[in-house]
């Protein structure tokens, strides 16, 4: 079996990955607040934990995985949006609860084993805080109930830090209620207007960590192999997940493997709404950049590096996936190649597989260059729509005719307009004297096309 090594940002260390379970491998990943669109930087785990459930569902078999990936759809953000847009916050969190699952489908990304909603898991979220006040690691007032962080000694251990540094660095909340400023709420009350459920406490709601806690318990276990997130998620979410979880469940482990992606850039600074270049995943693909190109971008930077995204980078993958995507048409898949598998097992290290990729298209495998970017995500049918090859016959003819009465009138301006319009499009014109040759190159564009006909 091929022996998979992940980084573990508890430990700090590559190690060789052993599951609690071969038979049932277990990943949790930490999924969106729905309240909007998914920006690009949301994206970025989405795909490198697909690309990871992929790997292990190889190696394992794909009856022996299970990933669950929740939807946050209890938070004051979707309040907030609720209350200006005058919509039920049913509406909101079910409407962007699609978007985000269509997005993330536009991308490649199979859909996880579970993906459960923050608001079905209620009672067992009382339940484990119940349990947490039992056991003195949570106490209520003013019908809040906090988690008493000091009463785990442990606390700090994933992002390195210790309680009194992380006071220092941190805006940790001063409340009258509190004990201490670290302590975190685990439920708060709800006023007549906001979502409240019944609760020993009063009427009211979780806390945002509570949830991944409750959730992971109900679906795998008090032990599971890989959770996973953004780095942005370490501290406090992750910190609190483990001191919740392990304070309900002492006799269990929570996660053995903690797995954290960096962040995303663009054009080599911070995604900001102030600086202009924040945009979706939406955005992009309405401008006509396919999700596998997105996906193929995302997948060129190891996740533990910070990932820039480029129009740059986004072009030669396009240009690329078009290449590959014409060595690969009608071809069966073989297998995966050896270079590629261990570079994935290898804290999928997926910048290292795709130039794997490359030198299995320089040599023409092309059976094992489907295969393996299949293993990826990559050149499968379901995302290959865009590179359908196009007719372009009616347009060379059109060249040529120009060309011909170019020549006889020495104006050139018709045919050079001509050659400019379909290189707007993307289309490279190849003229010779043996005729005119076009080819889709990056950038193509067929709506573009449409517009010249
Ligand atoms: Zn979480």
């Amino acid at each position: 079996m091929t022996e998979i090594k992940l980084h573990n940002t508890l430990t700090r260390r590559k190690e060789v990955f052993t599951p609690l379970d071969p038979e049932n491998v277990r990943m949790y990943v930490c999924g969106p607040t729905v309240y909007d669109r998914a920006h690009l930087g949301n994206a970025r785990p989405v795909v490198v934990f697909d690309v990871l459930y992929r790997l292990l569902r190889h190696v394992y078999g794909p009856e022996h995985v299970t990933y669950a990936r929740n939807f946050t759809d209890v938070d004051d953000k979707i309040n907030a949006r609720a209350a200006e847009s005058g919509r039920p916050i049913g509406d909101i969190t079910a409407e962007t609860t699609q978007w985000f699952l269509d997005d993330m489908s536009e991308l490649g990304a199979l859909e996880p084993n579970h993906m459960p909603r923050a608001t079905q898991y209620i009672p067992q979220m009382v339940a484990m805080i119940e349990g947490l006040i039992a056991d003195g690691h949570a106490y209520a007032a003013e019908g809040h109930v906090l988690f008493r962080v000091r009463s785990y000694k442990e606390y700090g251990r994933l992002s390195g830090r210790s309680v009194d540094d992380m006071i220092a660095g941190a805006r940790v909340e001063v409340a009258p209620y509190k004990e201490d400023p670290m302590d975190f709420v685990l439920w708060k009350p709800s006023s007549d207007d906001l979502p409240g459920w019944p609760s020993p406490w009063g009427r009211g709601r979780p806390g945002w960590h509570i949830e991944c806690s409750a959730m992971s318990y109900e679906l795998l276990g008090e032990s599971f192999d890989i959770h996973g997130g953004g780095n942005d998620l370490m501290f406090p979410h992750h910190e609190n997940e483990i001191a919740q979880s392990c304070c309900a469940h002492p006799s269990g482990g929570f996660a053995q493997v903690w797995m954290h992606n960096e962040m995303l850039q663009v054009e080599g600074k911070k995604m900001s709404k102030s600086l202009g270049n924040f945009f979706t995943v939406r955005d992009l693909l309405d401008k006509g950049i396919p999700g596998e190109v997105i996906r193929f971008v995302f997948l060129s930077t190891h996740y533990r590096k910070p990932m820039d995204w480029t129009a740059e980078k986004a072009r030669e993958a396009e240009a690329t996936l078009r290449k590959w995507r014409a060595l690969t048409e009608g071809v069966s898949a073989t297998d995966v190649a050896d270079p590629v598998l261990e570079a994935l097992a290898d804290d999928v290290n997926t910048a290292g597989a795709v130039a794997e990729l490359h030198r299995l298209a320089a040599a023409g495998a092309a059976g094992e260059l489907k295969a393996s970017a299949a293993l990826m995500g990559l050149l499968g049918e379901e995302l290959g729509d865009w590179a359908k090859a196009v007719d372009l016959s009616e347009f060379a003819q059109r060249i040529r005719n120009l060309r011909t009465h170019a020549i006889e009138t020495k104006d050139f301006s018709e045919l050079d307009a001509a050659k400019a319009a379909l290189q707007t499009a993307g289309v490279e014109v190849r003229m010779s004297k043996d005729g005119v040759e076009l080819v889709p190159g990056a950038g193509f564009d067929v709506s573009k096309l449409e517009t010249l006909k």
